[in-house]
């Protein structure tokens, strides 16, 4: 591969999630094999504002890959949004002859490299990583595939609990406008209702579920509430529930902040190492300003325009299929 690229420089920003150091590895490992010299930004781009860099080489990365967090620190940025901060951070790139910037991180992330590569001409390459799986362009982010199971784990073990006591549990997890993680954990727990932001959640509705849950004589019943539902937090719809629906004794686990955090699992390894490998050599091909995602396991770039304007809708096949299979 020939390039005028010689210095990249890389980044975690937004929430954390397991993966990143899968994806920091790949990126540092493709780049320094093929003739890159590599800078790491700590603390996302308040580092790129002052300058908070660190040489990458090959040792750097060792050991990482099956570690949970990330080695670079993340952090979220108001600086960065303001057109001082843009500019105090291409200086910085400019100072140390950085050709291009990989940022691994979600929309949010992305907006913000769009609109600094716009406003500084810097060539900018995404990963997609977020545990809600909300990002455009790609079938799964980074961190989601653990957080899912995360969840799985923790949900087996509230059912054995509840089916002892024949209770009935809402479970709230992540996600502030997106259902994924709800959804497919719902559907690999067996959850009776699986409530998030993209369908509408009627609390009658929700008793009736329930209600045919009690004559089935099943021994304990799960809800998976994701944060974002409209309806309110796992909390409320409790509540509300218990003042129509009193056969079966309620508890409520909010799970938090153990869905980010963790080993990842061997999906998420594996797709950070593809998407790791494929934002540098995309680079390395002449791509600006994309982002390097898996559709039908297959990488694809994806214009950063297009990823942060573009919106990835609920598989209404899920929801069917939870439907179908809660009876
Ligand atoms: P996640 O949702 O997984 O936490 P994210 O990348 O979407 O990841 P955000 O908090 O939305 O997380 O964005 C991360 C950072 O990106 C912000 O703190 C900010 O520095 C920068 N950013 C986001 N939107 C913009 C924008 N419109 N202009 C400039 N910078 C932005």
């Amino acid at each position: 591969m020939s390039s005028q690229l010689k210095r990249i420089a890389v980044l975690t920003t937004g929430g954390d999630c397991p993966g990143l150091n899968a994806a920091i590895r790949a990126v540092v490992r493709t780049a320094i094999h093929h003739g890159l010299e590599v800078t790491g930004v700590l603390h996302g781009y308040d580092g790129l504002i002052a300058g908070d860099f660190i040489s990458l080489k090959n040792e750097n990365v060792s050991n990482i890959l099956q570690r949970g967090g990330t080695i670079l620190k993340t952090a979220r940025s108001d600086k960065f949004k303001s057109e001082d901060g843009m500019n105090q951070a291409a200086e910085q790139l400019k100072m140390q002859n950085i050709d291009a910037l990989v940022v691994i991180g979600g929309d949010g992330s992305f907006r913000g490299a769009q609109k600094f590569s716009d406003a500084h001409g810097i060539s900018v390459m995404g990963i997609p990583k977020t545990i809600d799986n909300d990002i455009y362009g790609t079938d799964n982010s980074i961190g989601f595939d653990t957080a899912v199971n995360t969840v799985v784990q923790a949900v087996d073990k509230i059912r054995d609990t509840a089916a002892s006591h024949d209770r009935l549990f809402f479970v709230e997890v992540m996600g502030r406008d997106s259902g994924m993680i709800a959804m497919m954990s719902g559907i690999a727990v067996g959850a009776e209702a699986i409530l998030i932001p993209e369908t509408e959640t009627r609390i009658e509705q929700l008793v009736k579920i329930l209600e045919r849950g009690w004559k089935r004589k099943k021994t304990s019943m799960i809800v998976l509430v994701a944060e974002g539902d409209e309806a309110g937090g796992a909390y409320k719809i409790a509540g509300e529930v218990k003042k129509r629906f009193s056969q079966f004794e309620t508890r409520v686990s909010v799970l938090g902040h153990m869905q980010r955090g963790g080993s990842p699992t061997c999906a998420d390894r594996v797709l950070a190492s593809r998407l790791g490998v494929a934002a540098v050599e995309g680079l390395l091909e002449g791509r600006r300003n994309e982002m390097a995602g898996l559709i039908d396991n297959k990488v694809i770039f994806t214009s950063l325009k297009e990823v942060t304007t573009r919106k990835k809708t609920m598989d209404n096949t899920l929801v069917r299929i939870a439907s179908v299979l809660s009876q």
